[in-house]
């Protein structure tokens, strides 16, 4: 059988942890054209209090200065005047700062998921990062605030994308960075702004291994809302802590867990005590975790036959979420994985279930796939497809791909240069195994086929879906940041999603699935402002969500050039 190097962005997590990344620390400057920074009134009017105070204040004393000759009195009420000017200038910065921005988004049609309908024509303010006012009237007085025009386009909520890998980089895993230290930077440098390119103000990071890459990235000027899982929960040996040399494990992955049933695979060097799900999670909630993920993974390519988690330690790590009242997020994508999930309570499916076996052969849905999807319904499990984990593969065997205008958006120059390199094939030299292109395009396009019909079904029987990309699932180039986010949308709505289930799944069930729903979803008073203003209407076609003309986070405004790669 083929291998699928079907992975989750660990294997780069996994082997970053393992040595310290300097490079992913590097600052960003701000885009080119940042917009309207909305000083308003406090500038000038404390530019022309201040000046009317010196004024009167000094010139009683320069003009005595002068009269009598006096250089040091002279000197000392430059120096005075200086002061006051500096202590002008940074009062009123700090003042401009501190107040709120405001900006209204007028005649735009709104489409906000809460809504069964297409959009309404509604004008939208900004206060600081929040929306304060959506309103049908326009408002009389409108003048102390900035102005967008948005007649004929459309505003939704930001987009969330719920799983991510921001500090995995296609084709370049942890033992090539060392090689590669200025692409590494430029690309890390990159993801944030590549995301927000997209429209997803919001996005999931479902583990991290070294928590440092993530603050530069919140750290930068553009970045969307970055979340986490903190450190995912594998069993000792487990996927994906199989890809860390075995004396590393622990280190990399401090959460693993000790499994009640199979306690002799536990290291006698470890205490145990640190490593039930409960002091697990607790360590998550610590660093800031919104989640939890973990794995039921036998292997796949050249890892088979790995040690999976016993009935007995999901339910106990489903229970030390729940306490926690955080989501458990299962990477799964058999049947039999998904089944184990099923039974053990866990709240959401990483992945979509796109291995079949033993019922590869068949066109037809087997009716063991179908029972298990059928249950995801009953019980609303939320359901991540990923179906780009396969196309994403698929990419790597067209000729293609790397001329596509989207793709030099999202990567940065030299990389993209080094991606058509000899060096950069390894991943597809090592999957292919001298199968042609034309041969490995065809397999992926049966599981993405197998993927793509059980898409159909749930989309037809009204699942759960939320959108999350795994982003990138493995060191394939076919998994961009941003980018694949796009491609992922198409494939959904081709495989039978509908335009309303997506952005859905996108916006108000993301932010529901991870307890986020207080704060964005929806384009209602008192949310966080992150919106995204649209060409066209999401509801009318996929393309729409390529029309992007704004984006906002927390009230901060971005246009899309400004965020693309050659923009840097
Ligand atoms: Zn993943």
């Amino acid at each position: 059988m083929l291998s699928l190097g079907i992975g989750d962005g660990a294997e780069h997590s996994v082997l970053l942890a393992i040595g310290s990344l300097a490079n992913g620390q590097g600052a960003c400057r701000m885009p080119r054209r940042t917009f309207w920074a909305p000083i308003g009134v406090p500038l000038p009017l404390l530019v022309f209090v201040a000046g009317v105070a010196l004024s009167l204040l000094t010139l009683r004393h320069i003009v005595s200065a002068l009269w009598n000759a006096d250089v040091r009195a002279l000197g000392r009420v430059l120096s005075a005047i200086s002061a006051l000017l500096l202590g002008t200038l940074f009062l009123s910065t700090a003042f401009a700062a501190a107040a709120p921005g405001k900006t209204w988004i007028i005649g735009a049609m709104v489409i906000s998921p809460e809504r069964p309908d297409a959009g309404q024509v509604l004008h939208v303010l900004i206060e600081g990062d929040r929306i304060a006012t959506v309103t049908p009237a326009v408002p009389a007085d409108i003048t102390d605030a900035a102005i967008v025009r948005a007649e004929g386009l459309y505003l939704i909520p930001g987009l969330m994308d719920s799983h991510v890998h921001l500090t995995s980089i296609p084709a370049i895993p942890y033992p090539m960075r060392a090689q590669h230290p200025d692409l590494v930077e430029a690309y890390l440098r990159q993801v944030p702004r590549s995301f927000l390119r997209y429209g997803y103000t919001t996005v999931v990071d479902l583990i991290v291994t070294d928590p440092r890459p993530l603050q530069s990235m919140r750290a930068a000027p553009a970045h969307p809302d970055i979340y986490d899982c903190g450190g995912a929960l594998p069993v000792p040996n487990g996927y994906p802590s199989q890809n860390a040399p075995a004396e590393y494990r622990f280190r990399v992955f401090p959460n693993t867990v000790v499994d009640p049933a199979h306690t002799a695979n536990f290291p006698a060097s470890e205490d145990p005590t640190a490593h039930t799900p409960r002091a697990a999670v607790e360590r998550i909630l610590k660093g800031g975790g919104i989640c939890v993920k973990t794995f039921f993974e036998r292997g796949f390519g050249r890892d088979r036959n790995l040690p999976v988690p016993s009935a007995d330690l999901m339910q106990e790590i489903v229970a030390a979420a729940a306490a926690a009242r955080v989501p458990v997020l299962l990477h799964a994508s058999s049947i039999e994985a998904q089944t184990f999930g099923l039974e053990n309570g866990i709240s959401i499916f990483a992945h979509g279930l796109w291995n079949w076996a033993p019922h590869t052969g068949g066109q037809a849905m087997p009716p063991e796939v179908q029972a298990v999807l059928d249950r995801v319904v009953e019980r609303s499990i939320g359901y991540q497809a990923t179906l780009q984990v396969i196309a994403g593969l698929q990419l790597l065997y067209d000729p293609g791909y790397l001329d596509r205008a989207d793709v030099r958006r999202v990567i940065p120059a030299a990389l993209l240069t080094w991606y058509r390199s000899d060096e950069a094939q390894w991943y597809k030299r090592d999957l292919a195994q001298g199968t042609s292109d034309s041969d490995m395009r065809e397999r992926y396009g049966a599981t993405l086929q197998r993927g793509g019909r059980v898409v159909k079904y749930l989309a037809q029987h009204q699942a759960r879906f939320l959108f999350g990309t795994d982003t990138p699932s493995g060191p394939t180039i076919g998994n961009l940041p941003g980018l694949n986010g796009y491609l992922e949308m198409q494939r959904l709505v081709d495989a039978g999603l509908s335009l309303r289930q997506l952005l859905e799944a996108a916006t108000l069930s993301n932010a529901k699935a991870f307890g986020l729903d207080g704060q964005i979803g929806t384009i209602q008073p008192g949310k966080r402002a992150n919106l995204v203003l649209l060409g066209s209407s999401p509801l009318e076609s996929v393309q729409a969500y390529d029309s992007i003309q704004g984006i906002w986070v927390g009230g901060k405004h971005f246009l899309p050039g400004d965020l693309e790669a050659d923009r840097q």
